[in-house]
């Protein structure tokens, strides 16, 4: 079994949110299981020196974009056993950040166009490409459109995952001649048309041979007008092909036993770890070293995270005992606001503005409860990593915390955090409290972390549901042919 993941984000190189992390982590467990699983991605500027200059150049050719005749250089480079390509053009991706550009409808139609090219350059003929997110969306389409008459690629199944369905690649009809050279029969419902524009999403919607999401609820949820971002209605007309698998975290990278980036790694005392590692934060973080609960929250700042719940109690949450902690980056009307808040409550509260990896482990370590009030969440790692670190979530009920996360029932003492239903910051706050009083209930304190800490959260089981699918698809294939 062949399979090449086509994604615009991947740990170690490159990483703005969990996609990265999936990216990183699902190939290796894959690759455990004897898949020839290998990753295409943008050779972006930003990728530390250090991979870049192990990275070796396996071809060169142009890549047609609409009118428009781009360079593309395929560079390799095999990392803990999963071979990478990078896809290397200086114009569009030697840029300081990765996405947020107005050319990214044609960065990305490029970087589609350029996988696909890529295959005959390389002879590389997968069994199928798994795709992910509008970035790489237009791949299923030109697939079954343009490439269908090549020789080599007709047979190539498509796997499309939504990480997230709100940024769903959306251009103007133009775009449709001027990045892919499509003619208007594709302008329609049914195919790549979306309120007047084209949408490289849907492009995958509709022509991928399976879609997954990453966890169960979200699956469901999307279904639905209120989450479906416009396109509930053909995922439901596609329910027969969707999938919801739960993401894992790679415990390679987070591992609390040996993880490098922690004061303290956890042996055999949880109290013992805790305690140190969050000594460590409290002092670094110049809040006092006292025994009270500290929160954080380790996130992206956008409306997606519920942090207009966090801004409307903001003052009822420092009215508790307790420390809290923001690191994230994002829009700027959050990012003043925790700031201004640090300026009024910096006693008890501090906010890291910026993106820092290391920093991120040692809070998962350190903090007592991670918050994730989210709006919605297709699976979120947040939540996972904070578990591994026997660091308790406070959540709201959607998506992958809803599959995940179990609140703590008193009566049978089952559960492994704290959540509410409703996008309501009032039940936030209510939750919020609840979880502090448990803080001070030493022995279903130690209950609920122990169980947490122990708790398997890696790729074992959802790598196998993976599989299957890409052999249910690959064996249809091959039942067609012997037709
Ligand atoms: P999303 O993919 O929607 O951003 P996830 O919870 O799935 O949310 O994944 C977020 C990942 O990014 C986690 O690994 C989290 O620790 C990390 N992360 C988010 N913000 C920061 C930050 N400011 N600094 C370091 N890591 C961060």
């Amino acid at each position: 079994m062949k399979v090449l993941f086509a994604v615009s984000e991947c740990v170690p190189f490159i990483k703005s949110g969990g996609l990265a992390d999936v990216a990183g982590s699902l190939p290796k467990e894959l690759k455990k299981m004897g898949t020839d699983v290998r990753v295409m991605m943008p050779k972006y500027g930003t990728i530390p020196d250090p991979y870049k200059q192990k990275m070796k150049k396996k071809s060169e050719f142009c890549v047609t974009v609409g009118w428009r005749k781009q360079y593309c250089g395929i560079e390799e480079y095999t990392y803990e056993n999963i071979t990478f390509y990078f896809i290397d053009n200086e114009q569009y991706f030697k840029r300081d950040r990765l996405y947020g550009y107005d050319d990214d409808g044609e960065r990305f139609a490029y970087f589609n166009q350029a996988v696909l090219e890529s295959l005959s350059q390389l002879d590389f003929y997968p069994d199928i490409i798994h795709c992910h997110d509008w970035h790489t969306g237009m791949i299923p389409f030109l697939l079954t459109s343009k490439y269908q008459g090549r020789e080599r690629y007709a047979g190539i199944k498509t796997v499309f995952t939504i990480h997230n369905l709100q940024f769903q690649g959306i251009m103007p009809r133009s775009a449709l001649k001027d990045l892919f050279d499509l003619d208007d029969r594709h302008f329609h419902i049914d195919a790549l048309e979306f309120y007047g524009n084209i949408n490289f999403m849907k492009g995958a919607l509709v022509a991928a041979n399976k879609i997954t999401t990453v966890s169960p609820t979200y699956m469901n949820e999307i279904q639905t007008e209120y989450y479906g971002e416009k396109l509930n209605g053909l995922l439901a007309a596609r329910r027969n092909d969707l999938s919801g698998i739960l993401n894992g975290i790679d415990e390679e990278v987070y591992n609390p036993v040996k993880d490098p980036n922690l004061v303290q790694p956890y042996q055999s005392s949880l109290f013992q770890y805790k305690k140190a590692n969050k000594v460590h934060i409290q002092q670094q973080f110049a809040l006092e070293v006292k025994d009270v609960p500290l929160i954080t929250m380790i996130t992206r700042l956008t409306k997606q995270k519920g942090l207009e719940l966090v801004r409307e109690v903001f003052h009822d949450i420092m009215m508790e005992n307790i420390q809290m902690i923001v690191l994230g980056t994002g829009d700027s009307e959050f990012e003043h606001f925790f700031r201004e808040m640090e300026y009024r409550y910096g006693d008890k509260f501090k906010a890291y503005i910026g993106f820092d990896e290391s920093l991120a482990h040692q809070l998962y370590a350190g903090a007592d409860l991670f918050l994730m009030p989210s709006k919605f969440e297709p699976c979120g790692l947040g939540q996972l990593i904070a578990l591994k670190y026997g660091t308790l979530p406070i959540v709201r009920e959607t998506g992958g915390l809803n599959d995940t996360v179990h609140s703590f029932d008193e009566y049978t003492w089952e559960g492994n955090g704290f959540s509410f239903s409703n996008f309501n910051a009032h039940d936030m706050l209510y939750t919020v409290r609840r979880a502090v009083r448990y803080y001070n209930e030493k022995a279903v304190w130690s209950h609920l972390t122990e169980t947490a800490i122990i708790m398997n959260y890696s790729w074992s089981k959802s790598a196998i549901k993976y599989l299957q699918l890409y052999e249910n698809l690959v064996s249809r294939s091959e039942m067609y042919v012997l037709q």
